[in-house]
């Protein structure tokens, strides 16, 4: 895999709250659990162990907040990319509909931890608004508010002049609003929730990439590239589209996609006034979906795809520009001072998945680029698993790892899946 595209242009690095001091692990020794990667399913794991008493230790490869919980639209939106009625189908009625609350629930997870913590991070709760691009659309969007107003959420659907006035574009046919999302800065949260941590009483490595995971007696031992070991155990891998080869086939499990994103310079007061202007988030029906937000500078931020390999030159952002210009003509002609992207994890059932493919490793991957609310939400779980051992307070069975057929070739199936599903989704009238 080539080496990531770096944090540093990221809108998110040059506006986060300072990183906790996370030196890399030069000493040998032990650890209750030892965690593999250092963003929100491996920070919310580590915080929930170490306050339960159990003293955790993550080794993250590069800085807290590296992978896609550095880099993300810092959109938190509940639910999964299934429905509610696609989950009860799916995992039967009691289970479906357990899994649906959880994935319901995932937006109060990271308001809550933000709160108690007291955390040093820019944030919104105004709700997440979902444009539909066709009418086929509008159908599936009002069936999903339905469904998630029947649990209880507050879901609506929008016509389209509120559509229009919400989020300050008449290039949606209409949409439904959920109040339970909002906006993050996200990095600051993923440094939040390290600091939270390490004051619970946990450990953190930065700059500690593991490179090997062996099985000794009835535990682990854990190799970093530098050499150094923990005895553990328990060992969590939490390196969604991050992974590597660590363990044999996971990667395989997975597509991992770049998501691209620009930012604009601040905007006008009156400009800000024109676009999302009461503060909601958004993302649309599209296969290769748009997602925008303001952000606490007052920034236009637009995510969308780009892509497969890593980006070459800006040209590689120039579509998600032009996309600026015409859902919000007041800003032809902006200049944009950020370009950066970020690898999301894609499972063939469009799922989360939890692995343990061995006694006391257990893995967590592909949130299908949905997990800012559902891996700190994750974490929490798999911090209760660990703690209890009773596999029903995960949100989702443990399943077998089954890596995805012709792997080797996914770059050249998905470029052909993207070409397809822009010709799909149509341009922006
Ligand atoms: C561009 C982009 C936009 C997105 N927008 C949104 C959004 O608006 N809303 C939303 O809900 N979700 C969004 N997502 C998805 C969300 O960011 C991710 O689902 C979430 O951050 C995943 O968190 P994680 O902890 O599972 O993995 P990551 O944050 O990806 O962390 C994995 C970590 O593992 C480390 N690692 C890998 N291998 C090793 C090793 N061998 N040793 C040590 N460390 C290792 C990596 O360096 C990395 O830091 C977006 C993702 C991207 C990329």
């Amino acid at each position: 895999m080539a080496e990531p595209f770096p944090l540093a242009p990221s809108l998110w690095a040059t506006t986060a709250a300072p990183a906790p001091e996370t030196p890399p692990l030069v000493e040998s020794g032990r650890a209750d659990v030892v965690i593999v990667g250092g963003g929100f399913c491996g920070l919310s794991t580590a915080l929930h162990l170490a306050e339960r008493g159990i003293r955790p230790v993550v080794l993250e490869a590069h800085e807290i907040g590296f992978g896609g919980s550095g880099r993300n639209g810092g959109q938190v939106i509940p639910g999964l990319k299934h429905d509610p009625a696609d989950l009860i189908a799916r995992f039967g009625r009691e289970r479906g509909e357990r899994l649906a609350r959880f994935a319901g629930g995932t937006t109060d997870t990271v308001f809550d931890l933000i709160a108690r913590h007291g955390m040093d991070v820019p944030h919104r709760r105004e709700g997440w608004i979902q444009g539909a691009h066709t009418e086929a659309g509008l159908d599936d969007l009002a069936r999903r508010a339905r469904q998630w107003a029947d649990l209880g959420a507050p879901a609506r659907v929008l016509d389209k002049d509120e559509t229009d006035r919400l989020l300050g574009t008449d290039r949606y046919l209409g949409g439904w609003l959920d109040g339970r999302g909002g906006a993050i800065q996200p990095l600051s949260y993923a440094r939040g929730l390290a600091r939270a941590a390490l004051k619970a009483g946990a450990a953190i490595h930065g700059r500690s990439p593991v490179t090997a995971l062996d099985r000794t007696g009835s535990g682990w031992t854990v190799t970093t590239a530098q050499g150094t070991r923990l005895a553990t155990e328990r060992v969590v891998l939490c390196t969604n589209g991050y992974t590597g080869g660590l363990w044999p086939g996971l990667a395989q499990t997975v597509i991992a996609a770049n998501s691209f994103q620009v930012a604009t310079v601040p905007l006008s007061d009156n400009l800000r006034r024109s676009i999302l202007p009461e503060g909601h988030v958004s993302s649309d029906t599209r296969k290769l979906l748009l997602y925008f937000r303001l952000d606490h500078t007052g920034r236009l931020l637009m995510g969308g795809r780009g892509p497969f390999r890593e980006p070459r030159s800006p040209q590689d952002w120039a579509h998600l520009e032009r996309i600026v210009g015409k859902l919000f003509p007041q800003l032809d002609g902006i200049a944009f001072d950020h370009r950066w992207c970020g690898r999301v994890a894609i499972t063939r059932d469009y799922l989360p998945h939890l692995h343990e493919p061995a006694p006391g490793l257990l893995i967590d991957i592909g949130c299908q680029g949905r997990g800012v609310g559902l891996q700190s939400a994750m974490g929490r779980a798999i911090a209760t698993y660990i703690a209890t051992s009773d596999a029903d307070s995960l949100p989702l069975p443990l399943t077998q790892l089954r890596p995805l057929p012709l792997h080797p070739l996914h770059r050249l199936y998905v470029s052909a899946i993207i070409a397809w599903y822009r010709l799909s989704d149509g341009g922006i009238r």
